[in-house]
């Protein structure tokens, strides 16, 4: 029939490939896109009134649960959710966790107009996703925010803990060709641990005042943070002496204050305590 030898004809040879390229694409791990998960969802900022897009992630995609820590922040697969809880105005410098967003009182309006806008630079380009750095700035501007605006303790408190949850994701996840990778994992550690105190120590404050849902926390907390008072009380003293001035007083800023420069006064003022 013209079709020669056939006893070198790897007969299945065909499907055999196909079979081994299937499972070698099973075995391959999936690429998953940061922003497949994230959604640009249109906000109107209750300062300036200005509509802007703000990244939340996708209610019907949320990542999967891996794990959750003693403290209850939660790890998912493909990313960091946590990095995406905050709404920030770019115009007026206004910032807020997601579900703190919303109308508020005139008074408060004044204060921030007053004290964050007055000095807001802006929050540089947009990126398509967050890294760990960029999503702390924004929570750090959300937590000045919290303070010049006078607001519960508990909102404060619950800021940092998320600070707190972002610095251990960043040190979890450090590239392994970082420089000095041990020293930065141990910085990132001792600001997580300052923020968590301050979180535990405003939560309890929040709780003795507030009495609501911060309960949950207060209840939790503790256990998980006293074994480090016990270990340390004299820090931990410092620590909430420092997060009960640092909370309690209103932001003092000037108008030729930079907001880096509000932001880094206010936030190291526990650092420069203790
Ligand atoms: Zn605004």
């Amino acid at each position: 029939m013209g079709l020669g030898k056939m006893a070198d004809l790897d007969l299945y040879g065909d499907t055999k490939e196909a079979e081994k390229k299937a499972a070698d694409q099973k075995n391959e791990p999936v690429q998953v896109n940061e922003t497949d998960f994230l959604l640009a969802k249109t906000m109107k900022c209750p300062v300036c009134d200005t509509e802007f897009k703000c990244k939340t992630i996708k209610a019907a995609k949320m990542p999967k649960l891996i794990s959750r820590d003693p403290d209850l922040r939660c790890v998912y697969s493909d990313l960091d959710v946590y990095k995406y809880g905050v709404v920030s105005c770019p115009i007026c410098g206004y910032a807020s966790m997601l579900k703190t967003f919303g109308p508020m009182p005139s008074a408060q309006i004044k204060l921030i107009k007053e004290q964050i806008s007055a000095n807001f630079t802006g929050l540089g380009e947009e990126p398509e996703v967050y890294s760990y750095d960029d999503a702390i700035a924004r929570y750090k501007l959300a937590l000045v925010n919290t303070v010049v605006k006078r607001a519960r303790v508990s909102e404060r408190a619950y800021v940092c803990l998320h600070i707190a949850w972002l610095l251990r994701g960043k040190r979890q996840n450090l590239p392994a060709d970082t420089p000095n990778k041990a020293a930065e994992e141990q910085a990132l550690l001792a600001e997580e641990n300052d923020c968590l105190a301050k979180a535990r120590d405003g939560f309890m404050d929040a709780f003795s005042k507030e009495s609501f849902r911060c309960a949950v926390w207060t209840n939790r907390l503790p256990p998980i943070l006293s074994q480090r008072s016990a270990a340390r009380p004299d820090r931990e003293k410092k620590h909430s002496d420092g997060l009960r001035r640092y909370l309690r007083t209103p932001l003092r800023t000037t108008g030729s204050r930079s907001l880096r420069e509000i932001l880094k006064s206010s936030l190291s003022t526990e650092n420069s305590d203790g």
